[in-house]
């Protein structure tokens, strides 16, 4: 099973749109859900030289070459440097704060550099296609040189805006793309394209991404698992949680991550902890930590469900403290503190 078969109806939704391309679409959905692949795949259908009767992209002829090599004329992929490398950490944690980091955003320079494919013709005369991974990593100086290209929209050329979290990008760009929603599959389809991808405990990998199945294919991997398992052992704790000892180790483990924003995903994950926590104090079953339940159980009686409101309150800070730039370390202190009150 491919992407395309997984999202069937959001592709059915972006082939539609073949025979009159609009300028800009947006795809959006939760993240880890495969927008940018079936975004990816939707671009090459249009780059494609012998698209048969399907609307796939062949595989074999020229154009598919050139995609397959990632040098195709026609199609331009921008995405923060951190995406494509994999260096970089946090930013602003002061250890680190001498060394370059690759850039967590989709730069000026970047767009700049778009200038000059969009006004050359196309090098194939079919579309033109730019992809922006994800839209939300504009700032705005980027954003709105982004605005303008689509202000004044090229014939032939098609932007495609991925986002997980559309509310954050400029209204004036939203209302220039057609929207197109990348649902979370269906539970069964996607634990058959995980058994496919060779994940054997699809179903735990798959509450814990909250359905996404790109995601929980990730959680199969080492990499976001290290961050995970890290953080479960800690919160796990409960009332023997030494918070300035998990901090420590937490910061750690944020600081060797080489992917973008490890300590906002952390607190992600701390999130949907604190969510099964409070279904768990409410006698119910775990939503993402299914392998966990019986732990959260037991940590749920040991507190209650006013403490556990205002902490869950504490998170949303949380998550808007760790988009700016923090000490990691701090930030993780405070943290596990407020958590260890809970107990
Ligand atoms: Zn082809």
């Amino acid at each position: 099973m491919n992407i395309i078969e997984l999202h069937d109806s959001a592709w059915r939704q972006l082939a539609a749109r073949r025979a009159q391309l609009p300028h800009a679409l947006l795809l959006s959905g939760q993240r880890g859900v495969g927008k940018f692949d079936l975004a990816r795949r939707f671009a090459e259908s249009l780059l494609c030289e012998d698209l048969g009767d399907g609307s796939r992209a062949c595989g074999a002829c020229p154009a598919c070459g050139w995609l397959a090599q990632g040098n195709h004329p026609d199609l331009r992929v921008l995405q923060p440097n951190a995406l494509v490398e994999g260096e970089v950490t946090e930013a602003g944690d002061g250890e680190e704060a001498g060394k370059k980091k690759a850039s967590l955003q989709i730069t000026i320079d970047q767009v700049r550099a778009l200038d000059e494919f969009l006004h050359v013709g196309t090098h194939r005369q079919r579309a033109r296609v730019v992809l922006l991974n994800p839209a939300e990593a504009m700032n705005r100086a980027t954003a709105n040189a982004i605005l303008k290209s689509l202000e004044e929209p090229i014939a032939g050329t098609l932007f495609i805006l991925i986002s997980s979290e559309p509310s954050r990008l400029l209204p004036t760009i939203r209302s220039r793309c057609q929207s197109i929603p990348v649902q979370v599959p269906a539970r069964a389809t996607a634990s058959e394209w995980l058994r496919q991808a060779g994940v054997s405990d699809g179903e735990q990998s798959l509450a814990l991404a909250g359905g996404s199945p790109l995601l929980a294919l990730e959680l199969g991997g080492k990499n976001e698992r290290i961050l995970l398992d890290a953080l479960i052992a800690q919160v796990s704790r409960g009332r023997d949680l030494e918070p300035l000892a998990a901090a420590a180790i937490l910061d750690k483990t944020v600081k060797a991550e080489k992917r973008p924003a490890p300590l906002k995903r952390t607190v992600d994950w701390a999130q949907k902890w604190l969510f099964d926590l409070t279904l768990a104090s409410a006698g119910l079953p775990p939503r993402y930590f299914l392998a966990q339940a019986s732990l959260l159980q037991r940590l749920a009686k040991a507190t209650d469900a006013r403490k556990l409101l205002a902490f869950n309150r504490k998170a949303i800070q949380y998550k808007a403290q760790c988009e700016q730039p923090v000490n990691s370390r701090l930030f993780l202190e405070e943290f596990f503190l407020n958590y260890a009150k809970l107990f």
